[in-house]
């Protein structure tokens, strides 16, 4: 699926105005794991001060810091292209060749770009490439010799940063006095200006690689992500870089997180314990329960631990045990005062993505992903059984209304709703939720889907969904096994949690719902504003149209 999915726009792209001169530069893909090989800038506003349709070279005016910003960016090796929407041309308010003036004016002040990718079409024309359309993305990545899911897209506006998300790039909004406060709260990530956006760039692709491979040797390394599906799912690429540098990964996950344990790659042996301090309704703390885990861990002989956690979580509980158990050499992030529990106390600003955040503790360990691997959420396929034969051709799309935490879960009037949209436009629908969702998932299947509900456990759903065209999900496990099998996502993201922590992660995604509902940044596990605001009032029709920016072929099952 990955491998079709970088690039549904090839036979699309002719409309799209290259710098003719400087195409086919060849593959600069690295096969080292880095996050980004190229950085997509957007340019009026961005680069430039925004003059509307400006045809006249003079008027160029760089952004404040722009040349030594971009040249940071060229100087650690990272490909730079402009991608801009122009209507200025469909409108005929200037000519191709005032444009190539003023872009060779704005290479004269900030410095050469690798290409250049401009949409000369209007909202009307329907393309594929005005941004928020994903065209531009895909034909930079396309130019650069790398994949859009490599780069990372700077811009001012919401367009620019959806134009990102669905082509399964990163977006990062820099705010100008036009952009609007919805736009803001729907970003995932925004910086305060291009030198700050630019420095966070650099920061994160430099947080991923360690400075200094492990002191000592790694025979058995302990592992520990203990809270659900979703979060063991998003700590897979950490594990894998831990597995490329041990003999013997060990995994401690919790009973919620077990059957995601079994689906990561890089994973020798899991260990099932609850650590109750962690879950949201913590049950009592047993100190038999307490010893047995101590021994066990003591008797793996592990030279290493490391200890991953969700941004409100505390390690140290966790670190005492481990310290108990022997463990001589203990990695976790804190923001809390270790004293002697961590060995590698390792910290994170706020807005990074939990794969990326967890990458992040991996690389302070000493650990990196094995050159050819990518920084992607991926599947044991030994793990994952055939899929139903009786579901019919690819290219369905998967309904998952539930949630484990009915504040991140679809409300099922509007699920229902959705699945009349799609029908009606075409789309074979299958409804897929737990055998505790089953009323749920009849109910919404009865406007004309295939209705699903537990008739799958993880790995079968993880099967199901990598055969989907898209998956329209909430927040919550199923849009990672969609981000793992390179499907693209309709997300229904509940702002309970940083969209930019817990987005669907390199995945060519389009974000649904209102970012600046009351429920914003509350953790809440059950919906704390009556009527579920932030996702109630999703039109279907928006979850129709976001289909067709993702497969514009017309994929989705038709
Ligand atoms: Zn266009």
């Amino acid at each position: 699926m990955r491998q079709d999915q970088e690039d549904p726009y090839q036979r699309r792209s002719a409309q799209v105005y290259a710098a003719a001169d400087r195409a086919g530069s060849g593959s600069v893909a690295s096969p080292r794991a880095v996050l980004y090989d190229a950085v997509l800038l957007d340019r009026d506003g961005t680069l430039i001060e925004d003059v509307p349709y400006n045809g006249d070279p003079e008027k160029v005016r760089p952004v404040p810091g722009a040349r030594a910003a971009l040249d940071h960016l060229r100087a650690a090796g990272l490909r730079l292209a402009v991608v801009t929407n122009q209507s200025g041309l469909a409108r005929g308010y200037f000519t191709g060749e005032q444009m190539r003036a003023v872009h060779a004016r704005v290479e004269e002040l900030l410095g050469r770009f690798d290409a250049w990718l401009v949409c000369p079409h209007d909202d009307a024309d329907g393309c594929d490439c005005r941004k928020p359309a994903p065209g531009l993305v895909y034909a930079a990545a396309r130019e650069l010799g790398t994949t859009a899911s490599r780069c990372v897209l700077v811009g001012d506006i919401g367009r620019d940063v959806a134009a990102a998300l669905a082509a399964g790039a990163a977006g990062v909004l820099v705010p100008t006095p036009v952009t609007r406060p919805e736009e803001i709260a729907a970003a995932g990530w925004v910086a305060t200006d291009l030198p700050a956006a630019v420095a966070e760039i650099l920061r994160r692709q430099q947080a991923v690689q360690p400075s200094a491979p492990p002191t000592e040797p790694v025979r058995t390394a302990l592992v520990v992500r203990s809270d659900s599906a979703g979060d063991v799912l998003v700590t897979g690429p950490a594990i894998r870089a831990v597995a490329a540098g041990a003999e013997r990964v060990v995994l401690l996950c919790g009973p919620r997180g077990r059957a995601a344990a079994n689906l990561l790659p890089g994973v020798d042996e899991i260990i099932e314990h609850p650590l109750p301090w962690i879950d949201p309704a913590p049950g009592p703390v047993d100190p038999q329960s307490m010893r047995s885990l101590t021994a066990r861990l003591g008797a793996l002989g592990a030279d290493q631990a490391v200890v991953f956690t969700s941004f409100h979580q505390s390690a140290l509980p966790l670190a005492l045990l481990l310290r108990m158990a022997g463990i001589g050499r203990i990695a976790a992030i804190s923001d809390d005062y270790p004293g002697s529990l961590l060995d590698i106390r390792h910290r994170v600003p706020v807005g990074v993505p939990e794969p990326e955040r967890a990458l992040s503790l991996a690389a302070a360990a000493g650990h990196r992903l094995a050159d050819g691997d990518e920084p992607v959420l991926r599947l044991r396929r030994d793990a994952v059984p055939p899929r139903p034969a009786d579901l019919g051709d690819p290219g369905y799309v998967v309904l998952h209304p539930g949630s484990a935490a009915s504040s991140r879960a679809c409300p099922p009037e509007l699920a229902t709703r959705i699945v009349g949209a799609l029908t009606d436009a075409g789309h074979r629908v299958l409804v897929t939720g737990g055998p505790d969702e089953r009323a749920v998932t009849a109910r919404v299947a009865a406007a004309g889907g295939t209705d699903l509900g537990g008739r799958t456990d993880l790995a079968g759903l993880a099967a199901i969904v990598a055969d989907a065209g898209a998956v329209v999900v909430g927040n919550t496990g199923p849009a990672h096994l969609a981000a793992a099998a390179g499907v693209p996502v309709v997300s229904l993201f509940a702002p309970t949690v940083p969209f930019g922590q817990w987005g669907p992660y390199r995945v060519p995604t389009v974000r649904l719902g209102d970012a600046a509902a009351p429920c914003r940044d509350t953790r809440a596990a059950s919906c704390p504003v009556p009527g579920h605001p932030c996702l109630s009032g999703v039109d279907p029709d928006e979850v129709v149209a976001a289909l067709r920016t993702l497969a514009p072929s017309g994929g989705g099952g038709r």
